[in-house]
């Protein structure tokens, strides 16, 4: 009697073994996978292209622009004086930059802004060398072109003047003809 008690209870026992290991091992499958896919898809976010790739693409000005850090002559770009009401994207990859209400007539002959559209699209780059001496280079947080260069002696409220080669620049006029 006692023999069989024990051997009914240690079947239970493996059943329930069983049935417990099979949760845990279908658990493990099943939980991995959506931390990985969200990194991956912020990664991506970021363009890389090879030089003949932007090459392809890109207008010779604007490649000698973003890609090679190029100036162009002050008083000559489509955009150094421009008033129309829009949002300045980047030539390269398409992401806004600036809006047309911060954009003030600096008189130096470059698009100039006091701020940029928000505070992920612009990075900053120390620039040691040049004929000017040190500088703060900003680039595209996107794509990575050169835009242009930030300088303390901006407008309120900031302070900052973000002189841009209209090269490096796409104006997306706002749409006036809808109420
Ligand atoms: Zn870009």
């Amino acid at each position: 009697m006692l023999s069989r008690y024990w051997q009914f209870s240690l079947l239970i026992l493996m059943i329930l073994a069983s049935s417990c290991s099979q949760k845990s091992v279908h658990q493990q499958t099943t939980v991995p996978s959506t931390p990985p896919v969200e990194r991956n898809s912020i990664m991506n976010d970021k363009i890389q292209k090879t030089d003949a790739e932007w090459k392809a693409e890109l207008t010779p000005k604007q490649y000698y622009i973003l890609r090679e850090k190029g100036t162009e002559r002050a008083f000559t770009g489509k955009y150094w004086n421009t008033k129309t009401p829009g949002i300045y994207v980047c030539a390269g990859c398409g992401q806004p930059l600036f809006q047309s209400e911060t954009k003030y007539n600096s008189g130096c002959g470059w698009p100039s802004f006091y701020q940029p559209v928000d505070g992920k699209s612009i990075e900053e780059r120390l620039d040691p060398v040049g004929f000017y001496g040190p500088r703060t280079e900003v680039v595209c947080s996107r794509c990575g072109g050169h835009l242009g260069h930030v300088f303390k002696d901006g407008p309120p409220p900031t302070g900052l003047r973000y002189c841009i080669n209209s090269e490096a620049l796409k104006l997306i006029e706002t749409d006036t003809s809808k109420p």
